[in-house]
């Protein structure tokens, strides 16, 4: 008889109930919420920098940073003029539900309309851990290489949508933006995909289109529920 090891799905299972909670919480005070997926140095930060940028006169964001160590995105993102939390993993590779419940005890919800999330800089596990986002977003940077999502097929399968950043390098780079969009489309064929420079701010009109859309799709969905 095979026995039963209920030890790692024990911890997945507590991370969903809670994962689960958080969501309920999100839906309450009707809020979107987006999960940043990317390896380090893809310019997570710096997209959501231009982000808080670009909605800041329409929407009230926060933003909430997992780091292992540091705070460092975190200030830059408060100095981008938004509620800020830090967590630190304390070295660890991603952020789990209850790291995000700790983390609200900061944030006033009902004062917001999209929280932003940005995860531990890795392509791997972050993707597993349910944090009660509304959508997952993964940011693939060109340097790092259009064969990306064929690499790490399971990423770009959960996410959302794609953001493809540091286009402007194009000129300088062995890879492709047109090949990245094919090869992410050919994982995943529904992924909302977009091409920009954090740096230049190219691109950035449909990604913030996105996000306003997808807030809006959220309401009406949760507006229609209640009826
Ligand atoms: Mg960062
Ligand atoms: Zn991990």
């Amino acid at each position: 008889m095979t026995k039963n090891i209920p030890v790692l799905k024990g911890i997945t299972h507590a991370n969903e109930m809670l994962a689960d909670a958080l969501r309920k919480q999100f839906n309450q005070h009707r809020v979107l919420v987006l999960d940043i997926i990317a390896s380090p140095g893809a310019g997570k930060t710096t997209i959501i920098e231009k982000t808080i940028a670009g909605l800041h006169d329409e929407l009230r964001l926060m933003v909430i940073e997992g780091d292992p160590t540091t705070s460092i995105d975190a200030e830059r993102v408060s100095a981008a003029g938004v509620p800020a939390v830090q967590i630190n993993t304390g070295g660890g590779c991603h952020l789990e539900a209850h790291m995000i419940q700790i983390s609200l005890q900061q944030l006033d919800l009902s004062e917001a309309d999209v929280v932003i999330i940005e995860n531990v800089g890795n392509l791997m596990c972050p993707t597993d851990w349910d944090l009660g986002e509304d959508m997952k977003v993964v940011v693939a940077s060109l340097p790092e290489g259009d064969d990306k999502p064929l690499k790490y097929p399971l990423s770009f399968q959960a996410a959302d949508a794609v953001v493809v950043n540091k286009i402007d390098l194009e000129p300088y780079l062995p890879a492709s933006t047109q090949k990245m969009r094919e090869n992410t489309l050919t994982i995943n064929p529904n992924a909302a995909l977009f091409a920009v420079s954090a740096i230049t701010g190219e691109g950035f009109e449909p990604w913030l289109e996105w996000i306003k859309e997808k807030l809006a799709e959220k309401r009406a969905s949760l507006d229609s529920a209640s009826t």
